[in-house]
């Protein structure tokens, strides 16, 4: 590959403005900005007014051009366009990441552009749900189209490290979560706020709060079911049976709980067992709780 010097070399006056002598194009501007936001571009040939490619870590590329053009002069200049390319094979999906407004100056517009850029490669080339949804929340801030910011992985409202506005901090230990996007169908996945795993992807909230205590809290499958917000005696009776057959300290490492409901697919709930883990819902056709105002909370 050529260095970057000469790749910025190849965009070249269009073609009928060779009077200029000293000429800096429009993709010139981008380039440099591209480059002093530690992005690594490279120009690509196949287009005859020449792209600006940035090639992403898993094979993918991102386009920016104006109309499949940088050598237009920054007074002629319109908007940029950024478009992610997911699949080398087929040029027609794609995810628009920048689009100018069309009423900017080629600076201000340069400028937006890469910004957004910048916010859209590292929410795309996160892992883990800290840095998923702190990229997110910056990539939030940026001028990316509203279905692209939606389809950025970040941690799912209510759950374990989410915040809508301040960037979230890593556990010491390992602590469940779930992911999730909004792109053509709502995708999640369990995920941990210690280490960059994720689990696989998901439709369904409980398989992915499931699969994330696999990696938190394996052995967790096994434990025994306890009857929902019992009262009285009961509940000291239930307390004493789980800390005889839940494992030692299981609470307090953010272990779930696993009670019994009469809702198919009620919902597991983030932060409702002893320690703020989950409250893992296991559906009993015949269990019915004791009425309501004889409740009193177990937890
Ligand atoms: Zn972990």
């Amino acid at each position: 590959m050529l260095s970057p010097k000469k790749q910025r070399a190849l965009i070249l006056p269009r073609q009928g403005r060779t009077d200029l002598a000293n000429y800096t194009a429009a993709g010139h501007l981008l380039w440099d900005a591209l480059v002093n936001t530690s992005l690594t571009p490279r120009i690509d040939e196949t287009s005859a007014g020449r792209a600006i490619a940035i090639d992403l870590p898993d094979g993918t590329t991102l386009w920016l051009t104006e109309d499949a053009d940088v050598t237009h002069l920054p007074t002629d200049h319109e908007a940029w366009s950024a478009l992610h390319f997911h699949d080398p094979a087929d040029s027609g999906d794609y995810l628009q990441v920048y689009l100018g407004p069309g009423d900017l100056s080629c600076e201000a517009d340069t400028a937006a552009c890469v910004s957004t850029v910048a916010a859209w490669i590292a929410s795309w080339t996160a892992a883990g749900a800290v840095a998923r949804h702190n990229t997110y929340l910056t990539l939030n801030k940026t001028a990316a189209p509203r279905d692209t910011i939606r389809a950025a992985w970040h941690i799912s409202w209510g759950h374990p490290g989410f915040n809508p506005t301040n960037p979230t901090s890593p556990t010491e230990q390992h602590t469940a979560t779930v992911i999730e996007q909004s792109a053509d169908l709502p995708g999640r996945r369990g995920a941990c706020l210690a280490c960059p795993w994720e689990g696989p992807l998901r439709r369904d909230h409980n398989s992915a709060v499931e699969d994330a205590l696999d990696h938190t809290h394996p052995g967790w499958r096994s434990l025994p079911v306890v009857p929902q917000g019992t009262g009285g005696k009961n509940a000291k009776r239930i307390r004493a049976y789980l800390e005889a057959v839940y494992p030692t300290g299981w609470f307090e490492t953010g272990g779930p709980l696993k009670v019994y409901t009469n809702v198919a697919n009620d919902r597991h709930e983030p932060g409702k067992a002893r320690g703020g883990g989950y409250l893992v819902k296991v559906y009993r056709s015949n269990y019915t709780p004791e009425p309501k105002h004889q409740q009193q909370s177990l937890l």
